[in-house]
């Protein structure tokens, strides 16, 4: 047994004794260090997600974490590498994933969402969604690896070059990422904040 913080209803979790099996094959068993709240995982606790969410639910997509065991099959993985997982499982095979785009696949699997995260303390989880960290990143950092993505993801739309000036409106948690990215991208960057109380944060 492995204890889990599961959903049960609006506003309720619970910490619970769970099950956890050993990583099939293609899997990896392994043992979360830190996990992310993101604001989707808000929008569950609240309840505004019961239509898509299966009470009891094992939350938690950002994440770090070790390598505890393989499954059958797996290479390039040992016990205690560290990792953090890409949270999207696609078909490959829908009309949405044949155009390039897989993160809105029809039957995408959202680990942590619509299949059990890592708010546990063994998760099994296919080693195709390992993503190696390097040891000069530390593992509470690393957790904010999945958000740091959209981040990283957003500043590369925007095509920022060094010198350029940004600004970003809103300076909630993927505001402020996205500032301290295009930051690392040379440009002069301002935040725009309404909420006196972020503002001081
Ligand atoms: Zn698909």
């Amino acid at each position: 047994m492995t204890l889990a913080v599961r959903y049960m209803t609006a506003r309720t979790l619970e910490t619970a004794p769970v099950e956890f099996s050993e990583p099939g094959p293609g899997e990896v068993l392994l043992a979360p260090s830190y996990v992310g709240i993101c604001g989707t995982d808000l929008h569950i606790f609240h309840g505004d997600m019961d239509a898509r969410v299966a009470a009891p639910a094992v939350l938690g997509h950002e994440m770090s974490g070790r390598v505890v065991r393989v499954g059958a099959g797996v290479e390039g993985w040992r016990p205690g590498d560290a990792v953090t997982v890409m949270p999207l499982r696609w078909d490959g095979t829908c009309s949405a994933c044949l155009s390039g785009h897989q993160h809105i696949c029809q039957r995408l699997d959202f680990i942590g969402i619509d299949s059990p995260g890592s708010m546990q303390q063994r998760w099994v989880v296919p080693a195709s969604t390992l993503i190696r960290l390097p040891d000069s990143l530390a593992l509470d950092r690393a957790a904010l690896v999945e958000p740091t993505a959209v981040a990283v993801h957003d500043v590369g739309r925007a095509d920022v070059r060094a010198g350029e000036r940004v600004v970003v409106v809103g300076g909630g948690p993927v505001g402020i990422l996205i500032a301290l990215v295009a930051r690392a991208a040379g440009a002069e960057v301002r935040v725009v904040e309404l909420s006196a109380h972020r503002r001081l944060l």
